[in-house]
């Protein structure tokens, strides 16, 4: 699979994970537990570090959350990620607690309060994400945009004078980000970034919306900055379990051909021709994969019109023959029958010895 080839961006520490300069586009994604509730919020970042995540963002609205930060942090699997909104000192707080990274958006911190939190994330080698949201923008300059571009264009314009100003403050591992809910805002804002500065970029759409229509408005957003080198890391904003989260940015990856994470899983639109229940068998294959890491491709096909082709190029294969059994396939070959209800253990069994 071609490669997109990725734009230079200045190197970024987070933990033991580095952002930027060609290093791969990492994944990573949010709890949504009550981050006081130290022991649910451990147990779903273990989820997400299971699933493939590498780097994980927690809420921290109240000292509560800062008190349960160091346990966290000892804990966790993941550099963890502090989010702030409002209150610098526990920015402060998080910083002091061990975090990998805080999250601020100067607009609603006020500058001076975010220098604060530059100096102390300098001092303590903690990185800075400047987060600029469209919703966050102050209502009168939000008016002045007549256009999602040119609303594009002012977020990433806000996002790099704040940067600038924590910048002479003395931070150096900054990170920007600039989420709009709507793609084009989005496309403007990233690609003006990316001209006019050389921070590593968090790539997401804000607000994308339930499982599939976030994941597919989040892919059209992000694939044209993907495809041009854009990005070092992202996030698939969903109203869902963040572990789907993961599965979504590891596909979006994948199809853009900028890093392969997890299986590729070809499978027909089934037709006339298809004598078994392709959908369930696709379903369960998928369920049984949710976890795997290797870049394995997987054919599940209908017939023999396609079938036996795709099932040869794929790591293991099946294809529908007319009475409703399969042929499995590994690594190029035809293996034997299998029934229905023993096609997907077969199959599976096959990946393993892989
Ligand atoms: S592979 Fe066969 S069953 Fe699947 S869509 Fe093509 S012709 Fe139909």
């Amino acid at each position: 699979m071609s490669r997109a080839p990725r734009l230079t961006t200045r190197v970024v520490r987070v933990g033991e994970r580095v952002l930027g300069h060609g290093h791969p586009v990492l994944v990573q994604s949010m709890t949504n537990t009550p981050t006081q509730a130290a022991g649910r919020t451990l147990a779903q970042i273990r989820r997400l570090a299971d699933a493939g995540c590498e780097l994980v963002r927690v809420a921290v609205p109240n000292a509560r959350a800062v008190a349960v930060l160091p346990k966290i942090v000892k804990s966790s699997p993941l550099p963890v990620i502090a989010d702030i909104h409002f209150d610098h000192t526990l920015a402060l707080g998080a910083i002091q607690a061990g975090v990998a990274k805080v999250r601020i958006n100067p607009g609603n911190l006020g500058l001076d309060r975010s220098r604060l939190v530059a100096r102390a994330a300098a001092k303590a080698k903690v990185a800075v994400r400047i987060g600029v949201n469209a919703g966050s923008l102050p209502e009168k300059l939000r008016r002045t945009a007549k256009t999602p571009e040119a609303l594009g264009r002012l977020m990433a314009r806000t996002a790099l004078q704040y940067a600038r100003a924590l910048e002479s403050a003395g931070l150096k591992q900054i990170v920007l980000s600039v989420k709009a809910s709507e793609v084009h805002a989005s496309l403007a804002a990233y690609r003006l970034l990316s001209e006019k500065c050389h921070w590593p970029l968090h790539l997401g759409l804000t607000e994308a919306g339930s499982e599939l229509a976030g994941s597919i408005k989040t892919a059209a957003g992000l694939s044209p900055l993907l495809l041009e080198g854009i990005g070092d890391t992202l996030r698939v904003s969903l109203t869902s379990d963040p572990v789907r989260e993961i599965r979504a940015a590891n596909l979006i990856l994948a199809a853009t051909g900028v890093r392969r994470r997890g299986p590729d899983i070809i499978s027909c639109p089934t037709c006339g021709r298809t004598a078994s229940d392709l959908a369930k068998i696709l379903q369960q294959v998928e369920k049984a994969l949710d976890r795997e890491t290797r870049p394995l491709t997987v054919a599940i096909m209908g017939c023999v019109v396609n079938g036996p082709g795709e099932a040869r190029h794929a790591d293991v294969g099946l294809a529908g023959a007319p009475d409703g059994s399969f042929m499995l396939f590994a690594q190029g070959k035809p293996l034997r029958r299998v029934s229905p209800a023993k096609a997907v253990p077969a199959l599976l069994a096959e990946l393993k010895k892989l």
